[in-house]
């Protein structure tokens, strides 16, 4: 029986590059000449240790992270990082200026509120967060502990398209969406969170690539786990951490090495968006209300003319092999999520799906 062919659009967790599916495949049973499957080792092995460290080295080589930063694998997802970040950052009475964008900002920001003094340095709120607000208007303090931005708001569909210039203070961004699918210049930044579910690997896993000298401040009051220093000094393995989860990360590694790269990533990333937005722009059916220098090239959610209709579009879509291409429930209608692991073939094929659905019912 011939498998069908099913392009999952799912937000996260999301889809994987097939290659790297079918190494862990593979070698579930045998990894790396052990016997053993990955989940069955000890995190503290040698095997293990050396995928962890050439994880990190690779990661280096293709995010180009400066000497002067650390990376940490840490667990609790990226919303712990919505805590992490103030408990370990916010100090001496400062405060801190968030940019809410949409969501995933605003919970951070929401978090935040728990651990310090915050504020809303810019926010799009009324505008829907269809928009970044212009750089112009942002009012920042001058003395803030750090600045916050969420570099691609998931739901919303909404992405820098360029690193802001926040001045002295450290910007801290969360990348989870659009992790890897562009190169960056982290040295512009003071701390970048990255949730691994999207274009990392299976969920489990958070990403943490953060300046010296933002390391330790807090360190006497935190619990150990949650605290930068402490994980930085045990080399994220203070506890056990999801080993699977990192395996497949540093898969997926190697599997952008081998494709050749963070500019090939974008590459796809611009070919794949762009033919999907022109495709909606020129439907005069499908709509997305995103500001057109801000939308994303990760997640794009669309609407059709009536509601009425949704279920019927997300019902014919799934017979037809593409899976999860429901909007999330606070924006409601579609959302096509494109990670770097969905090929060209996929999205030509929702496409199709999209004009045959509208012949039908336009
Ligand atoms: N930030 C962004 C931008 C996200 O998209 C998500 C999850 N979709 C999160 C944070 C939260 O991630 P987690 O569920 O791993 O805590």
């Amino acid at each position: 029986m011939t498998k069908k062919q099913v392009y999952n659009f799912a937000p996260g967790p999301a889809m994987l590059p097939r290659p790297v599916m079918k190494k862990a495949q593979e070698e579930f049973l045998d990894w790396n000449g052990t016997g053993m499957s990955v989940m069955e080792v000890s995190h503290r092995s040698k095997e293990f240790i050396a995928l962890a460290q050439e994880s990190e080295a690779d990661l280096r080589e293709i995010l180009g992270i400066p000497a002067n930063y650390k990376v940490l694998f840490l667990q609790g997802g990226a919303s712990s990082q919505f805590a992490m970040v103030p408990m370990n950052l916010l100090q001496g009475g400062k405060s801190a200026d968030y940019i809410v964008t949409g969501s995933w900002s605003s919970k951070a920001y929401k978090e935040a509120q728990r651990h310090g003094k915050v504020r809303v340095a810019a926010t799009s709120k009324e505008q829907n967060y269809m928009t970044i607000p212009d750089r112009g208007a942002w009012q920042l303090d001058k003395d803030a502990a750090y600045v916050y931005i969420c570099s691609n708001e998931t739901i919303g569909g909404v992405e820098f398209q360029e690193v802001p210039d926040v001045g002295p203070a450290p910007l801290v961004a969360d990348l989870t969406s659009h992790a890897l699918s562009r190169p960056v210049d982290v040295s512009k930044f003071g701390l970048i969170i990255a949730g691994s579910q999207k274009n990392i690997g299976p969920a489990g896993l958070a990403i943490v690539i953060i300046r010296d000298d933002l390391i330790g401040k807090e360190s006497e009051r935190l619990p150990s786990l949650l605290d930068y220093a402490h994980m930085v000094a045990n080399e994220s393995m203070s506890n056990t951490p999801p080993t699977f989860s990192w395996y497949i990360a540093a898969l997926v590694f190697k599997w952008i090495k081998a494709e050749g790269g963070l500019k090939v990533m974008e590459q796809r990333a611009i070919q794949r968006s762009g033919k999907l937005y022109a495709a909606i722009d020129a439907s005069g059916f499908y709509k997305n209300p995103v500001d057109k220098p801000y939308r994303s090239r990760m997640n794009v959610p669309f609407t059709l003319p009536d509601e009425k209709l949704d279920a019927k579009f997300l019902s014919e879509a799934k017979a037809a092999g593409l899976e999860a291409l429901k909007g999330h429930r606070s924006v409601g209608g579609m959302r096509a999520s494109i990670y770097n692991a969905m090929p060209m073939e996929g999205v030509d094929a929702l496409i199709d799906f999209m004009r045959d659905f509208e012949k039908r019912h336009g």
